[in-house]
């Protein structure tokens, strides 16, 4: 029997760097937030040209205070893509405010303008644009279209740190931007978030918002600078970075362009390789735009198989290859079937691409012999399953 080495579909990159920076915070005695906090979210604003960068504990905690910033209130809409993450459609929901889902584009998988044009309503108050798999949004047509209808864009870019757009990063282009550090994406502290904004006032709102409601600078009520004093401003929430969390984060930032760059390599390779299989096509590249490349997102050509998407992964496994897939329709769920009466009408596009997609590891850490063992896997599987 063949024995295969096994390729996870994940691995953080974390090295001595980080582990240096985390038990510097432990010694110090700050462990909550605090100082490093404080100076991730500089390094961090700098690092894109961002006018302002507020920490948060999640991308989910920072969507949902970059919508309260936003004004969202019950009854109001905001248009976000069909293919996503439930937290882009969930934070929605805290205020009762509707998740309304448009079709993405059958190439990229992001959201279009049009699409979102299509579902705008009176009611409808915001758009949340993902950049899927890390390749930017058509940002210019999304703004211009958001502009003429007075709709607030928080950008949710959970996968894109750091991806451009016409030469601007992503995180200086929309209202908001909500990054994730979430341990699986380019950019980890364990668990984590960051919202960009050129907003101040949106800012501050959302500095109080993410500690209690409490003033902005509540986490220096223990230092020597701070006093005992402070006033609860509304109902706030506990959404704050810890400093051990930003100790990751420093680490992490002063190697992300390296982390990028063989990404891109890795996408590079696999996207080489590919272009020779029938069966298999590679991501949908806009000239325009740098994608994060967190995801590589291959698209399978059923009509060239005798296999299924999910045959296609079970063979993967047994190679020892673990892939995954982004996204099940939020539709398809049972909460947004119940709660909105989503079905699969209108969206056609989501749901073919949904039969047809396989992500692929792709991560720093992977050796190009790791990178080779993916290809030959995916052209074994293909080549087996060949009409
Ligand atoms: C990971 C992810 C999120 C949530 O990020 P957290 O930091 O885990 O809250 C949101 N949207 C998308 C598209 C994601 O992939």
């Amino acid at each position: 029997m063949r024995t295969f080495t096994e390729i996870p579909f994940h691995k953080p990159y974390i090295t001595e760097d980080e582990i240096a920076e985390v038990l510097d915070s432990l010694r110090s005695g700050w462990l909550t937030m605090g100082p490093k906090t404080v100076r991730f979210e500089g390094e961090f604003r700098d690092y894109l040209g961002a006018r302002n960068a507020v920490s948060v504990s999640s991308c989910t905690a920072g969507l949902h205070l970059a919508l309260m910033a936003a004004g969202i209130k019950e009854g109001d809409e905001v248009i976000l893509p069909a293919v996503t993450f439930t937290a882009t459609a969930e934070v929605v929901t805290y205020l009762r405010a509707k998740p309304v889902l448009a079709d993405v584009d059958g190439e990229t998988f992001n959201m279009g303008a049009s699409a979102i044009e299509g579902k705008i309503t009176k009611r409808t108050k915001a758009v949340i644009p993902v950049h899927f798999a890390g390749q930017p949004c058509d940002m210019d047509d999304i703004c211009a279209l958001a502009r003429s209808r007075n709709l607030t864009v928080i950008e949710d870019a959970a996968h894109a740190i750091p991806a451009s757009y016409r030469g601007r990063k992503i995180g200086t282009i929309g209202d908001f931007t909500c990054f994730s550090f979430y341990a699986t994406k380019s950019l980890t502290t364990g668990e984590g978030g960051m919202v960009t904004t050129s907003r101040h006032a949106g800012a501050d709102r959302m500095r109080t918002l993410r500690l209690h409601g409490i003033s902005k600078d509540a986490w220096k009520r223990y230092t020597s600078e701070g006093s005992w004093y402070y006033e609860v401003l509304e109902a706030g929430y506990k959404y704050n970075m810890t400093d051990i969390q930003a100790a990751l984060g420093i680490a992490q930032l002063k190697k992300l362009d390296w982390m990028w760059e063989r990404r891109k390599q890795i996408a590079d390779l696999y996207t080489a390789s590919f272009r020779s299989l029938d069966a298999v096509q590679p991501p949908a590249v806009k000239a325009d735009r740098e994608s994060a490349w967190h995801l590589y997102v291959i698209k399978l050509s059923l009509d060239a198989l005798t296999a299924d998407r999910n045959r296609f992964m079970e063979e993967l496994r047994g190679m020892g290859i673990m892939a995954s897939v982004h996204f099940i329709p939020l539709y398809r769920h049972p909460f947004y079937r119940r709660a909105f009466q989503y079905s699969a009408l209108g969206f056609e596009v989501s749901e073919r691409i949904y039969d047809q997609i396989i992500s692929l590891p792709i991560y720093p850490g992977m050796t190009d012999e790791d990178v080779t063992h993916v290809v030959e896997a995916v052209a074994h599987v293909s080549q087996k399953f060949k009409r």
